[in-house]
């Protein structure tokens, strides 16, 4: 995985390419088959959603990586899904705080991530398109579903000193990855790659259809 769909796709950055190696994707698929868990697409889970692509989880977290590293930096994922997004996270050395809206969902990430040894990852149950204020503000906020802007209150919870945001920002169906960088009041977006990932349902998303 991290030979043919990593680095061959010009992910380089060695601790994020370790971070891949030593987090058991089996173990967060609903179905832990592990060649399918390892194949080049998203997985299923409970409740109709699903654990991405492995090229556009580490895509998305090199883009979000905040200016002073990862290491001890407060981090924000919303949509903890399986709970993979955060072990990675979690293996470079972040402080994570991940919100789901399913309930059922963050208590089975929550037993795959104790069982996997990442102790310290903090798991919330609510609308994350209101962001985490609690914890905030945060170097890097990575939104692992899709909404039609980005959030403000996302925004607000971003450290003014090069915070990063990415999410995938477009329709219910294709959208753009979309980096947003803060600098004080100063608000820089930029688009990466297209994408399609499930809607995110919330105040600042999507309906519920
Ligand atoms: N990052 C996850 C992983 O590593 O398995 C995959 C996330 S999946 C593509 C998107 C997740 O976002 C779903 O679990 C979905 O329930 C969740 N979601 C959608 N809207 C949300 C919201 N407003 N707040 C929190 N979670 C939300």
């Amino acid at each position: 995985m991290v030979r043919e769909q990593l680095e061959a796709r010009a992910i380089t950055d060695p601790a994020l390419l370790d971070a891949f190696r030593r987090v058991p994707r089996h173990a967060f698929a609903a179905e832990p088959e592990p060649p399918t868990a390892y194949g080049d697409h998203a997985l299923p889970l409970p409740a109709g959603q699903t654990i991405s692509q492995p090229y556009i989880v580490a895509a998305m977290t090199s883009a979000a990586q905040p200016p002073g590293g990862w290491r001890g930096a407060q981090v924000l994922e919303v949509g903890t899904g399986s709970g993979y997004q955060a072990a990675i996270l979690a293996e470079l050395g972040a402080e994570v705080v991940s919100i789901e809206r399913h309930r059922e969902l963050s208590r089975l990430a929550a037993e795959q991530l104790v069982a996997n040894g990442y102790h310290g990852v903090r798991l919330l149950v609510g609308d994350g398109s209101e962001g985490a204020p609690e914890w905030a503000p945060y170097d890097a906020i990575i939104v692992t579903a899709a909404g039609p802007s980005i959030p403000q209150p996302l925004i607000d919870q971003l450290a003014p000193s090069g915070g990063r945001l990415v999410m995938p920002i477009g329709s219910r169906d294709h959208q753009l990855v979309t980096v947003v960088e803060r600098h004080g009041s100063e608000v820089r977006t930029r688009q990466l790659e297209p994408a399609v990932f499930v809607p995110l349902i919330g105040e600042h998303g999507f309906t519920d259809e």
